[in-house]
């Protein structure tokens, strides 16, 4: 069938390098056909930057037909060609290898046609291809039928499909959040069959991680991380930190908070994991930072293992994410979260601007509404010192990204805005030994030496947390006092 108007989506640029991909294999006498996700995408209207491209030119044959190459994946037959600054990955025909161990083809073999390179996919919706040049649709297994109505369904039989590679389960799951589709009926009574579960514990842990990061960062992660819980698949995953499936049910809408004790110090307003059509709106709000997204699972991640595992110590599930192979910065942003959500509701003040309250503080601590307000604001600088010791340069996109996560997805959550707005204004003021107006030098000019220089600065900065006005080289010279 043909589809004219197919490539509308790209941007100019791509749309010529792809023709021009095709016609250069076209014109050597190969076949050459967009493939896979990013066909899927350009008939949902949606534009993509993974161009994928299959053809029956082996890869020492493409390479000598474009100038610029990178043998990106060459023994599975991909390299990467670069034309009007874009990059295409491009793969030989493949077809089913034989699959002894359920993670990889024992072997690849390039293929003849592209009927068996589209045989070896994993699901329907993902078997389309196009060629470029002719305009002409190629739809051999019903993908076209399977997107309108919105299914995940396997190329043929699903056991055998989920058996011959254990990661495919874990796709069909993350298609559910990333594309917003449902599991056609035997796709997805296979997805809970316990053979297929001993096939997905051999997939490598790498392979699960990426799939799930997929889904975190789509629009709602919810169908994604309630269905690898509801079929069993989760617990594959969980058994390699000997950690067992919560039977707590994650809820489509609900707050998170309904599976936490409510006495949980962590726990009094969890925020939830998503909502719909709310992406977008978190997206405009980090556009500054460039790594929003990867904060965005992060941020997910905490509330999701929160949720399922109310009550387990922060530690054992920054080991599991450590087992998971999570990046660093997961694991950091969740010992942050953790320090985050358990701090309490700000008290309640008479002041009704926080430009009085802040002078009446200073000039009266001696009432207990002032007392109060005190430590509140020690407790917040100290939060700050401690977060800042764990994420370094990175804390305040940390609390940015929360701002913009909880205006986005949880804006009922108020205690939790509340501490967030106090801790964005005490990283205003100085909370750090290097935020003080003296620093080592000056004290051993008043003669302290050794670990005293580091005491009496803790013992400065706690009196700046107190009262930031007390950040004058005079003031903390007179609390240093003098070495004894
Ligand atoms: P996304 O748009 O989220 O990247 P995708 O479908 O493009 O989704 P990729 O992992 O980029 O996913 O894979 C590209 C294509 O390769 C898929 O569309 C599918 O045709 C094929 N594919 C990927 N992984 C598998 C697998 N495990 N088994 C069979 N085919 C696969
Ligand atoms: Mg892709």
């Amino acid at each position: 069938m043909l589809r004219p108007d197919l490539l509308q989506p790209l941007e100019p640029s791509q749309r010529k390098a792809v023709i021009q991909a095709a016609r250069t294999l076209q014109v050597a006498g190969f076949e050459c056909f967009l493939v896979g996700g990013c066909v899927r995408d350009l008939i949902r209207g949606q534009s993509t930057r993974d161009l994928d491209l299959t053809t029956n030119a082996l890869p020492e044959q493409s390479r000598q037909l474009f100038k610029k190459t990178i043998p990106t994946g060459i023994e599975h037959g991909t390299i990467t060609v670069r034309l009007q600054g874009h990059s295409l990955e491009l793969t030989t025909y493949r077809t089913e290898g034989t699959y002894s161990d359920g993670r990889r083809p024992d072997e690849v073999r390039f293929g003849q046609s592209l009927s068996e390179d589209l045989c070896r996919r994993d699901f329907t919706v993902n078997a389309l291809a196009y060629d470029p040049v002719s305009s002409e649709l190629v739809d051999e297994h019903g993908g076209l039928q399977d997107l309108e109505q919105r299914l995940i369904r396997t190329i043929g039989k699903p056991e055998d499909r989920f058996f011959e590679d254990g990661l495919r389960p874990i796709r069909a799951c993350r298609f559910l959040s990333t594309l917003d589709f449902q599991l056609e009926k035997n796709t997805e009574i296979a997805l809970a069959d316990p053979e297929i579960h001993k096939r997905a514990s051999l997939v490598a842990i790498e392979r699960f991680t990426e799939e799930l990061r997929k889904g975190l960062k789509s629009a709602n992660p919810l169908p994604m991380l309630s269905t690898i819980q509801s079929t069993g698949l989760l617990q594959i995953f969980l058994n390699r930190a000997n950690l067992q499936t919560p039977p707590v049910e994650l809820s489509q809408t609900g707050l998170c908070s309904q599976a936490i004790p409510a006495n949980h110090p962590e726990m009094q307003e969890q925020p939830i994991l998503a909502r719909e059509n709310r992406l977008a709106h978190y997206q405009k709000q980090t556009h500054s930072i460039s790594d929003s997204l990867d904060w965005l699972i992060d941020i997910r991640i905490y509330c999701w293992l929160r949720a399922i595992f109310p009550g387990l110590p922060y530690q054992e599930l920054i080991g599991l994410l450590r087992r998971w192979k999570f990046p660093n910065h997961t694991m950091l942003c969740m010992e942050a979260s953790a320090l985050l959500m358990a701090l309490p509701v700000p008290p309640k003040t008479a002041f009704a601007d926080s430009q009085s309250k802040e002078r009446a503080t200073l000039a009266d601590s001696s009432t207990v509404q002032s007392q109060e307000l005190i430590s509140y604001r020690v407790l917040i600088r100290q939060t700050l010192f401690q977060l800042f010791r764990i994420l370094d340069h990175r804390l305040e996109d940390f609390l940015f990204s929360w701002t913009a996560y909880l205006n986005s997805f949880a804006p009922e959550a108020t205690s939790k805005h509340e501490c967030l707005q106090e801790l964005q204004t005490g990283y205003r003021d100085p909370f750090r030994i290097k935020d003080l107006k003296v620093n080592g030098k000056d004290l051993m000019e008043l003669g302290f030496q050794g670990k005293q220089i580091g005491d009496v600065l803790q013992r400065c900065l706690e009196q700046v947390w107190k009262d930031p006005t007390l950040n004058s080289r005079d003031s903390l010279l007179e609390i240093a006092g003098r070495p004894q």
